[in-house]
């Protein structure tokens, strides 16, 4: 079976039209107008088709840029617009915060900003590595992408090791830093804050 897993780990230069049909996913997407958010001459925002969150939205350039491996310099003020109109869709919903930023290794190809709103309640997260995605080093904030690649002129994928460390890391509430022992529990948890917050 061509594992997602196995696919995040084979990207060396091939392009992208050869790359394993669920991986494309995202690719597909932006041709179609049923998913589309937002669109203009260099970008494409999409609904996250399993959103982990209440609203999770990627921006995803035009040119076929794979991933941050994929990152040069030249390519700043690309991320820089990724991000403005990312902050663009985020202020349709004012009631929310949002996080704006780019998973170390992705699973689905051509280079994704991820924009979600932190509540993070929603049926679709389920496992471990679904919140130590968005809430480990594994994520790296947008501004933070764009200062390494301005100042570096590249941006490194972290190893497969380090990743499966960061996707075993204990849980814990990003609001009020409680541990948890589990999914059910963390979400659970979450909802508390929900009311507490936003009623
Ligand atoms: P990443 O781990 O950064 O590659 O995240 C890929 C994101 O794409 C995940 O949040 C998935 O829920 C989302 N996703 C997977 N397939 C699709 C699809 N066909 N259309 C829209 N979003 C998708
Ligand atoms: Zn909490």
């Amino acid at each position: 079976m061509a594992s997602k897993r196995s696919v995040e780990n084979d990207d060396k230069e091939e392009p992208e039209a050869k790359k394993g049909f669920w991986a494309m996913g995202l690719v597909q997407a932006i041709k179609d107008p049923e998913s589309i958010v937002e669109e203009d001459d260099q970008v494409v925002v999409i609904k996250d088709k399993y959103p982990k969150a209440e609203h999770h939205f990627l921006v995803l350039p035009k040119e076929e840029i794979t991933n941050i491996n994929k990152l040069k310099r030249d390519h700043v003020p690309l991320l820089q617009h990724m991000q403005s109109v990312g902050e663009k869709v985020a202020k349709r919903y004012p009631r929310y915060s949002f996080r704006l930023g780019y998973h170390s290794i992705a699973s689905m190809f051509r280079l994704h900003l991820h924009v979600i709103s932190d509540d993070f309640v929603s049926p679709a997260l389920k496992y471990k590595k679904h919140w130590n995605s968005f809430h480990t080093s594994f994520f790296i904030p947008s501004e933070d992408l764009i200062a390494f690649v301005e100042k570096n002129g590249y941006a490194k994928q972290i190893t497969q090791q380090k990743a499966k460390e960061l996707m075993n890391t204990p849980l814990k509430c990003h609001k009020c830093s409680e541990k948890l022992k589990d999914i059910p529990k963390l979400k659970e948890h979450l909802l508390t804050h929900i009311s507490k917050d936003e009623k």
